[in-house]
């Protein structure tokens, strides 16, 4: 074929009518042809196979699970219980070919209550890893019905389908943990007096989602305008997980624990319902007396609690996960040549000065980094150190350096 009489073996246009003409073995394409090449590849991308998932989602046994999170979340036993049992129903739904019998099952959406810091969104991140499912962290506190200034709901699955690299199938069996739920419960008991946009709405428009629905995603985020192309999302197969520290909920279990203790020895209730421990007697009740609707409560049917972060659990939280903190130090002097040790002195000095300053585990980082920067920054320019030894006194006196009161803030 003479040279001038190149085209594109796709849609048949000379050269001269095209921007770029590239060769192959026996043909050649056009930069429109490219184009649109890659726009079917991208549509098939999303709506890759069920079979995918099946071996994507590492299905294991709920001991498994526990088992799993045990290397990561220290205590918590009563969560990484339930969790694992809700996550294995959950997937196995999921999983289950269609039978005729009528009977469904439905979603195990979780609801975690317990303080900031005690490992919620660790459990969410260690159950998605296992699964190797994308998971998108959302906050509630951003997140406004349509119309309002802030997010709406549908950012959620954006963040989702980014987490996804934008394998829509892979995100249609993801999970989504939603944080600080408590702060869109309503603030008032009496929803007919003022209509509470920034709490109530947000619980409508989230329920939509939580019990399975398909909506129109804007891929990139941002406000729906008319002409942006949309990504259809079902959340039925969604897994949602939503925490929060649901503060002064305390009072409600009480008041409902004291109710029933009437007519029970009424002396011996004070020691029954230790405070610290109150929340292992939560029920739905309580999240609806703090401000969540029925319907959303019905759509977490999952309930649990975390339990506040004890002397041994922070000082176990230190040495014991995988990629526990001093295990992470270790390796990073390890790597200058220099063998960590620290004494167990030390580390309970660590722990009670978390504690006293109500750092909890957050501060526990925090709390290293100011112990040990002294000698990450000599240590790697220093030949003749070979070891360091972190004692008590050491750590002591590393801190005094440091405004504790700092600490505070970053944490
Ligand atoms: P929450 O979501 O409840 O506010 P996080 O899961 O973000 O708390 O916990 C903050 C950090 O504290 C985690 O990244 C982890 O390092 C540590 N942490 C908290 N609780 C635990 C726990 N039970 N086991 C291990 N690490 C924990």
């Amino acid at each position: 074929m003479a040279k001038e009489e190149l085209e594109c073996s796709f849609c048949g246009r000379k050269k001269a009518e095209t921007n770029l003409l590239i060769a192959g073995l026996d043909a050649h394409i056009c930069d429109r042809c490219i184009e649109q090449a890659h726009g079917i590849v991208v549509e098939e991308a999303l709506h890759t196979t069920n079979t995918d998932l099946n071996k994507d989602v590492m299905l294991k046994k709920p001991k498994a699970i526990k088992e799993f999170l045990d290397d990561y979340v220290i205590g918590q036993e009563f969560t990484k219980k339930v969790m694992s049992v809700a996550v294995y129903n959950h997937y196995k739904r999921l999983l289950q070919p269609k039978s005729d019998d009528d009977i469904e099952i439905q979603k195990s959406n979780i609801i975690i209550v317990g303080q900031t810091g005690t490992g919620k969104t660790l459990i969410a991140k260690t159950i998605a890893r296992m699964l190797n499912v994308p998971l998108a962290i959302v906050d509630a506190t951003v997140l406004t019905e349509a119309g309002y200034v802030g997010e709406d709901v549908e950012s959620i699955l954006t963040r989702l389908l980014q987490a996804a690299d934008y394998n829509l199938e892979k995100a249609q069996n993801g999970i989504v943990f939603i944080d600080e739920i408590d702060k869109i419960a309503r603030k008032s008991d009496n929803p007919s007096i003022t209509r509470d946009v920034s709490g109530e709405g947000v619980q409508q428009a989230l329920l939509k989602l939580l019990e399975g629905t398909t909506v129109n995603v804007p891929p990139k985020g941002g406000r729906k305008h008319p002409d942006q192309k949309f990504i259809e999302v079902n959340t039925e197969n969604i897994l949602f997980i939503a925490g929060g520290a649901f503060d002064g909920i305390e009072r409600h279990i009480s008041k409902r624990l004291n109710m029933q203790a009437v007519g029970f020895s009424a002396s011996k209730k004070e020691d029954v319902f230790n405070k610290d421990h109150i929340l292992k007697y939560i029920i739905p009740k309580d999240l609806k007396d703090f401000g969540l609707i029925p319907e959303i409560i019905g759509r977490l049917p999952v309930l649990t609690y975390m339990n506040p972060l004890d002397k041994e659990t922070l000082r176990a939280i230190l040495t014991e996960p995988k990629n526990a903190i001093i295990k992470q130090y270790k390796k990073l002097f390890e790597m200058d040549g220099v063998e960590f040790i620290i004494t167990t002195e030390a580390l309970d000095f660590i722990v009670e000065q978390a504690i006293e300053y109500k750092l909890g585990a957050r501060g526990l980082r925090s709390l290293c980094e100011a112990v040990l920067t002294d000698a990450m920054y000599e240590l790697p320019s220093d030949e003749k150190t070979k070891t360091l030894k972190v004692t008590k006194d050491y750590a002591e006196e590393k801190l005094q350096k440091t405004t504790i009161k700092k600490l505070k803030a970053v944490s």
